[in-house]
């Protein structure tokens, strides 16, 4: 599943291809959609907004369209009308002169007025989007002292949406490694000083990962490695997807396990309990 990072990627790509342009032709795969691709004709795309894992496309109407790409959801921008070979069945599709914008397989598509945006039920309860709000460390530590937050697992509290808005599995695993933090703790076990390497773990990871397409190992020692011969996924994580691999820090064997029926991976010496 895409993580914040890639969804704001992906929004940019959107932007890019959009707006200033006329809109010359929407499409909706559902029909419960059809009635909106005339009012939304003719319009333009003031931006492209992110919220966590979903995407707020605005029209200079009143109108924003809520898309979240779940796990399958996938967008493509291409010269217009040029469809990718693809076996993805086309779901929400903005046309301009020059360029289309085409989410493919994501079924939670809805358009609402602006005004409805707040109140939307994955919006309302959606955390901090780091990516798009100023979030500071300070923010995030206080978020971590919050009654509903400290007695919950940190593997549990980073995949969920309502914690930090647009943290995924791979963000979870390397935020806990950066953080120092054994995965079985929570933030009321660990100290202050922990509580504030994971909120600048988080922001900073976010924002790297953003910029430099996924990495968030040492971006330096990333390219060390690359220039040696390393593939991608050899040099890309810190943690995450090495099981077995030495520790880049102190040669620890990383373990790998299941929180949330999902992998996570850390070392036990520079995690300890
Ligand atoms: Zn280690």
């Amino acid at each position: 599943m895409p993580e914040g990072p890639e969804i704001r990627k992906a929004a940019d790509y959107v932007e890019k291809a959009v707006v200033g342009r006329e809109v010359l032709e929407i499409f909706f795969a559902f029909d419960h959609l059809k009635d909106y691709e005339e009012i939304l004709k003719g319009r333009h795309i003031l931006r492209v907004d992110t919220k966590g894992k979903a995407m707020l496309t605005r029209f200079d109407n009143g109108y924003t369209i809520y898309s979240h790409n779940q796990l399958y959801g996938k967008w493509y921008t291409r010269n217009a009308y040029n469809y990718p070979k693809t076996n993805r069945q086309l779901r929400f599709a903005i046309h301009n002169e020059k360029k289309s914008a085409l989410l493919y397989s994501a079924s939670d598509i809805e358009v609402l007025r602006d005004e409805e945006v707040e109140a939307h039920p994955f919006i309302a309860k959606v955390g901090p989007d780091i990516l798009s709000e100023d979030v500071t460390k300070e923010e995030l530590v206080e978020r971590f002292h919050e009654k509903r937050f400290h007695r919950r697992k940190w593997t549990s509290l980073l995949l969920d949406q309502a914690f930090i808005g647009g943290i995924g599995n791979y963000l979870r695993s390397e935020i806990l490694f950066v953080a120092g933090i054994h995965p079985e703790l929570r933030p009321v076990d660990c100290t202050e000083e922990q509580l504030e390497k994971a909120a600048q773990a988080s922001i900073d990871l976010m924002w790297q990962s953003y910029k430099h397409k996924g990495i968030t190992n040492d971006l330096e020692l990333a390219e060390k490695l690359k220039a040696s011969g390393a593939k991608r996924y050899e040099y890309r994580h810190w943690v995450f997807n090495r099981e077995g691999k030495a520790c880049r820090v102190d040669g620890t064997e990383i373990i790998k396990f299941r929180a949330g029926s999902r992998r996570c991976y850390y070392c036990p010496t520079c995690q300890s309990k």
